[in-house]
C-alpha cells in the first residue's frame, strides 16, 4: 500500500462517502460528515484504517486532508445549492491532529472557504483525541482561531483517548462525538446508559452539542433521544454513501420515525 502511495494516487484514487448526521428531534439530516476512501484499480476499495498509516509515513496526511476539505466543501455548497432547508446542510470534516500544527493551516482553509462560497458556520471540523491529546497552547491558540470566522470544532471518539475532563473546559469546542463504543454498549452492561447520560450533561453544562456515533438499533436511538442528546449518526440511519447516492437521498428528503 505504502509503494502505490504518490501524489497523485490521491487526486486520481481518492473518492468521498458521505454519512449523514441527523437530528434526533426531527428526523431530518442536518449535514453530512466526510469519509475517505480509497478506490484502488486491484484491490477494491479500502477504508482509512487500512491506509491512513501508509498515508502518514509517506508524508502525505497534510495534502490529503487538505484535498478532502477541498472536495467535501465543494461538494457542501454544490447540495446546498440544490437542496435548500432551513438550517443549510453542514459538512463535517475530519482534521488529523497532527495537520493543527501545520503552518499554512489557518490560512489553507480560509483560502478553500473563499474559493468554494462555503458560509465557515457549515464547516465543522473533526479532531480525534485517538492519537494525541490536543491540548497544547499552540493547538488552542489555531483552534480559537479558526472558531473566530465561525468554523465549528468538534471532538471525535470522544471518551476513548486521552481526553481528560479537565481540559473539556478549556478546550475551545462546539461539539462533542460519543464514541461508537460507549454508543455499543447502550441497554447491555450496567453503568453505560448512565456514562452517556453523564457525557451528554457535562457537555450541555459546557455549551457544548452532542453527536452519538455509530447508532445501530431502534434502542440505542430511542435512549439518545431521551436524555436529549441533538444528533446521531450511524448505520441505523444510513452507511456512508457516494456522492451519488447521497444526491439520491437528498433528492427524496427523506425524513426517520422518531421512536
Ligand atoms: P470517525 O471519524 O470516527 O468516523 C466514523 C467511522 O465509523 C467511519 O469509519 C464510519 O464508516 C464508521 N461508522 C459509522 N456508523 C457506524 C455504525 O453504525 N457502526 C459501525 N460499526 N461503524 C460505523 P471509516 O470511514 O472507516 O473511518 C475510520 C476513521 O478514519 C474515521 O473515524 C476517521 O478518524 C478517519 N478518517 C476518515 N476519513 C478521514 C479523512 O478524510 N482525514 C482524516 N485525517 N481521517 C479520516
Ligand atoms: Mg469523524
Ligand atoms: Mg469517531
Amino acid at each position: 500500500i505504502g509503494m502505490a502511495l504518490r501524489e497523485g494516487v490521491i487526486q486520481k484514487e481518492f473518492r468521498l462517502h458521505y454519512q449523514p448526521i441527523v437530528s434526533l428531534q426531527t428526523g431530518r439530516v442536518a449535514g453530512y460528515e466526510a469519509l475517505l476512501r480509497w478506490y484502488t484499480p486491484n484491490q477494491g476499495i479500502l477504508n482509512p484504517d487500512d491506509f491512513m498509516y501508509a498515508i502518514d509515513t509517506a508524508n502525505l496526511i497534510y495534502s490529503t486532508d487538505h484535498w478532502v476539505l477541498q472536495n467535501a466543501c465543494r461538494q457542501a455548497v454544490e447540495w446546498q445549492n440544490k437542496f435548500s432547508s432551513t438550517p443549510p446542510l453542514y459538512i463535517s470534516v475530519n482534521l488529523s491532529a497532527k495537520n493543527i500544527k501545520h503552518p499554512n493551516l489557518v490560512d489553507n482553509i480560509y483560502q478553500v472557504l473563499q474559493e468554494t462560497k462555503l458560509d465557515p458556520r457549515k464547516l465543522c471540523l473533526e479532531i480525534t483525541e485517538k492519537t494525541s491529546a490536543p491540548n497544547d497552547e499552540s493547538t488552542i491558540e489555531v483552534l480559537r482561531k479558526l472558531r473566530s470566522i465561525g468554523i465549528q470544532i468538534s471532538l471525535d471518539d470522544f471518551g476513548t483517548g486521552y481526553s481528560a475532563l479537565n481540559y473539556l473546559a478549556q478546550f475551545p469546542v462546539d461539539v462533542l462525538k460519543i464514541d461508537q463504543s460507549f454508543i455499543k454498549m447502550i441497554g447491555k452492561k450496567d453503568g453505560s446508559n448512565q456514562i452517556v447520560e453523564m457525557i451528554k450533561a457535562l457537555a450541555t453544562h459546557l455549551g457544548i452539542i452532542v453527536v452519538a456515533e455509530g447508532v445501530e438499533k431502534v434502542e440505542q436511538m430511542e435512549f439518545l433521544k431521551s436524555i436529549n442528546c441533538e444528533y446521531a449518526q450511524g448505520y441505523f440511519y444510513s452507511k456512508p454513501l457516494d456522492a451519488r447516492s447521497t444526491t439520491e437521498l437528498l433528492k427524496k428528503g427523506y425524513q426517520w420515525e422518531q421512536g
